[in-house]
């Protein structure tokens, strides 16, 4: 082909649409990606003719099935269950696995697409994927949890391995859920491998897995600020979610000396003044997690906190802020909330939660923005460094993955620089999205050009 006859953005997009219907989610990502991509890759033949973008954006294979399992009263539940193996260019398959009542298709695809330039991005060799299922765990009992996650595992078993598929936790998904699919894993093929990450320290799982997103977001804001010469001390932070990643992104702002003054979950968001400590952190990682309780309840157990029902926290005025709970959280007009309230720095720990138009307002505004490929990729650097743990039958020591998960962080931050730098001035306007976007592609690309057309 020659360079004049490449297909444009828009035809690309229109093709994506007509292929993927129903699938907004989906379209808004590669959406996000592609308008990047095609301005890279203008001048380079070999990623047009060989057609790598719109391989990346089809999945090597959607796999749905059927999950059936009985309640504590004996009713039979039907749920489907999915498994999205988007790339496995430069690893094995790798992503989490998600029960919520909003997981479908389109969700699915749209999150093992990001993973691909997410993992990429880590420098570790791991493909992208994503799984899940459309169960509800709230209000579920333990007994019944386990019950679905065996079901799920009895037929998710023969679509992955420890050098096939490597699935995790996402929302919905914890250590609890992983240990229960282990188990099941386990008594299915007889084998004791690493085929799952997030699992337990007594069975192969790995320090600071837990902590690692949560924490590597706020190592991302971090590298931000100091590119521009800051740091996060005295910084008020907004914070939303109350889960796993936002939990520990609060947990290391207090670390560093910022102020997280929010927090939030399906029901709304509560206000903290004073600022969130390690004690109210704890307090609330209890609550959510063991308690299975509202985030509301903050605001009756420490004074001076309150609660807004039915709202998102971006309208309190912040230095920094950290969408930490789901995709689709944060809207153009939240955007221009924060910017207009003085926010300079977002880094997202949840996946693709701000859309489209408020990319495009921060991008406009020119504050730092890091999107959650690169700012949430801590968790799954460190289910990497799992994999590796278990591949060698070692475990290291929480000290080295320390050090580990900080110097990936940092990589991943100076290949946004290289490739999102805008005018060349030390400390200047970095774009990370197209840092990350183009820094993600290349590897996968890449290698996808030396595997011929496969
Ligand atoms: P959790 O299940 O631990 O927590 C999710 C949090 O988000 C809860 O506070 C939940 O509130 C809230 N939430 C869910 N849906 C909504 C909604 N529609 N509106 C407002 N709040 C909502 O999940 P994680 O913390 O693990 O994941 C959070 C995000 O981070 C997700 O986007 C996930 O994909 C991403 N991520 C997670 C990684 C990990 O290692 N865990 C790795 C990389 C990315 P409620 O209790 O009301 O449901």
């Amino acid at each position: 082909m020659a360079v004049t006859d490449h297909v444009n953005f828009a035809t690309f997009m229109e093709g994506v649409n007509k292929r993927n219907p129903h699938q907004p989610e989906f379209v808004q990502a590669v959406q996000e990606v592609a308008e990047d991509i095609f301005d890279f890759i203008q001048d380079k033949e070999a990623y047009h003719s060989e057609q790598i973008l719109r391989r990346i954006a089809e999945p090597d294979r959607v796999v749905s099935f059927r999950v059936c399992w009985e309640d504590d009263a004996g009713n039979v539940r039907v749920q489907r269950g999915y498994r999205i193996q988007n790339n496995n260019a430069i690893g094995p398959y790798k992503g989490g696995i998600r029960f919520h009542p909003s997981v479908n298709e389109s969700v699915l695809k749209f999150l093992a697409f990001e993973q691909t330039f997410k993992n990429a991005l880590t420098g570790l060799p791991m493909g992208g994927g994503k799984g899940g299922s459309n169960f509800n765990p709230k209000g579920k009992s333990v007994r019944e949890i386990m019950r679905f996650c065996q079901s799920f595992m009895t037929e998710l078993y023969r679509h992955i391995g420890a050098d096939v598929d490597v699935p995790a936790g996402d929302i919905g998904v914890g250590g609890r859920e992983i240990g229960f699919m282990f188990g099941q894993y386990k008594r299915i093929t007889g084998e004791f491998t690493g085929v799952l990450t997030g699992k337990g320290l007594e069975w192969g799982g790995s320090l600071i897995r837990t902590e690692a997103t949560g924490y590597g977001a706020v190592y991302f804001l971090e590298n931000m600020l100091k590119h521009r010469g800051q740091d996060l001390t005295g910084k008020i932070a907004v914070v939303s979610g109350s889960g796993n990643v936002a939990t520990h992104a609060a947990e290391k702002l207090v670390q560093l000396g910022a102020k997280p003054v929010t927090l939030s979950d399906s029901g709304g968001f509560i206000h903290d003044p004073d600022g969130l400590t390690q004690e109210k952190i704890d307090w609330v990682k209890t609550h959510k997690t063991h308690r299975r309780g509202r985030i509301s309840d903050y605001a009756d157990h420490f004074t001076g906190a309150t609660f807004h029902a039915n709202a998102t926290p971006w309208n309190v005025p912040c230095d920094v802020a950290l969408p930490c709970a789901t995709q689709n959280e944060l809207l153009g007009a939240d955007a221009r909330a924060l910017v207009a309230n003085g926010c300079t720095a977002v880094s997202e720990g949840a996946n693709m939660p701000s859309d489209l138009e408020a990319v495009h307002v921060f991008k406009a505004a020119k504050i730092m923005f890091a999107p959650g490929k690169a700012a949430n990729a801590g968790g799954v650097a460190v289910s990497g460094l799992e994999m590796s743990q278990n591949s060698e039958r070692r475990s290291w020591k929480e000290s080295e993955l320390q050090v580990m998960l900080h110097d990936i962080m940092d990589g991943i931050h100076d290949r946004c620089i290289t490739y999102g730098a805008q005018d060349g001035k030390a400390g200047g306007y970095v774009d990370y999205v197209k840092g990350a976007n183009i820094a993600g592609f290349k590897k996968v690309a890449d290698a996808m050009l030396a595997f011929g057309v496969v």
